[in-house]
């Protein structure tokens, strides 16, 4: 009955997750969820507020312009300037997406031709590869090694891959290891792509969530990157939107307007009224990020301790609430996931739902409130592993 696209399609991993989870629950154990990167905290207020206003407003009820209101990318050009020091022409420059999950996934299709390979980070956000796999291009693993620092080694990318290939996706801060990158890095990017004619996408998702003072830099930022590359982002971690789905891309207007021009034929756009919620997350009072990020580093520093319980030695992530820990000797992610589950009542993702290379790791989100982190350091302090 399904296509082959479908069929193909590699055994979904949360389901199973998921189903492990509703057998503990059932046994009556109090569950800690420390699997789903989905902040656990609500939409700051005065973002609900202009959702309401503007949900009132008939002229917001039409169909949306496929591209994104202007106001909402004259919004986002803005953000830019102010959070990343980066300039755009909104006109041209900036694209809305409905949650940049919709964006990444489409993107092969404005550049791949059946055969055509996208260079993909492994282990990494799925939808890098599901989105090329859906296009027909084929996935060229970029292995992401803890010895290299979780970035991929360009230089190994053999001559004839990089002559097939059209698209190389990024993201930095990185989900699952978060890992970050320098600007020396994005500069080689740069450099190979423009050798290799090669497009960039870069995520940048968690370009906000970052502690101890680090910033993460904008793709963008490098001589050059404008030239050769885009950057996608989201508002769903920065400003706790996930279930509004409002996203956008930034960057080389030919890029830009080819991935418009898939979603013309896709989609209508982003609702408008929580376009203009969007505006006022972006412009609004800021605080949130601040907020955030003491509370997540109070929750990273708390599941550090724990992690030194089981004998998992480890620098605290400086960005992302992710924490992406090795298992003990003699584990490996499924198997140590479960051990999490079935005996601490802790939810934990296993490192190859991300890709192959993300065996040997588990991935903890910073999504529980610092009281049940605790809760799940005491349930490891009792763990023997
Ligand atoms: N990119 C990365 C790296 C992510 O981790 C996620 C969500 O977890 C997304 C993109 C998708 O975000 P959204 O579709 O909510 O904008």
């Amino acid at each position: 009955m399904y296509s082959d696209r479908i069929n193909n399609l590699p055994p979904y991993l949360f389901a199973a997750i998921d189903e492990a989870k509703a057998k503990v629950v059932e046994r009556g154990v109090d569950v800690i969820d420390l699997g789903i990167g989905d902040p656990d905290m609500p939409t700051p207020d005065n973002v609900i507020q202009a959702l309401c206003k503007s949900a009132k407003n008939p002229d917001r009820h039409k169909y949306p312009s496929y591209i994104g209101m202007l106001s909402f990318r004259q919004a986002a050009a803005k953000w830019y300037k102010k959070h990343l020091g980066i300039e755009l022409d909104p006109s041209t420059q900036v694209l809305t997406f409905i949650g940049s999950k919709e964006g990444i996934f489409h993107i092969p299709l404005a550049f791949l031709n059946p055969g055509d390979i996208a260079l993909i980070p492994d282990p990494g956000y799925p939808v890098y590869k599901i989105g090329t796999l859906f296009a027909g291009g084929v996935p060229y693993i970029m292995p992401l090694l803890k010895k290299n620092g979780f970035l991929p080694d360009l230089e190994a990318i053999p001559r004839d891959v990089r002559k097939k290939a059209k698209i190389m996706f990024l993201n930095y801060p990185n989900n699952p290891t978060s890992a970050i990158a320098s600007e020396d890095f994005f500069s080689e990017v740069v450099e190979f792509a423009k050798e290799n004619d090669i497009i960039v996408i870069h995520d940048n998702a968690y370009s906000e969530m970052t502690y101890d003072g680090y910033q993460a830099p904008s793709f963008l930022t490098v001589d050059g990157a404008m030239d050769v590359g885009i950057e996608v982002h989201s508002l769903s971690k920065t400003y706790n939107m996930t279930g509004w789905r409002i996203g956008f891309a930034v960057g080389n207007t030919e890029i830009i307007k080819g991935i418009g021009k898939v979603k013309t034929n896709v989609d209508s756009g982003a609702f408008e009224a929580v376009q203009e919620a969007g505006i006022e997350a972006m412009l609004g009072p800021q605080d949130i990020i601040d907020d955030m990020r003491k509370i997540y580093t109070e929750r990273r520093d708390a599941l550090m301790v724990g992690l030194k319980e089981l004998g998992i030695d480890m620098d605290p992530p400086k960005a992302t609430f992710y924490v992406w820990a090795p298992v003990p000797k003699g584990h490996d992610s499924m198997g140590f996931s479960k051990i999490l589950l079935e005996e601490a009542g802790i939810v934990a993702t296993p490192g190859n739902g991300f890709g192959d290379y993300g065996e040997g790791y588990v991935r903890f989100a910073l999504t529980s409130s610092v009281d049940r982190i605790n809760e799940a350091v005491e349930r490891m302090r009792q763990l023997k592993v």
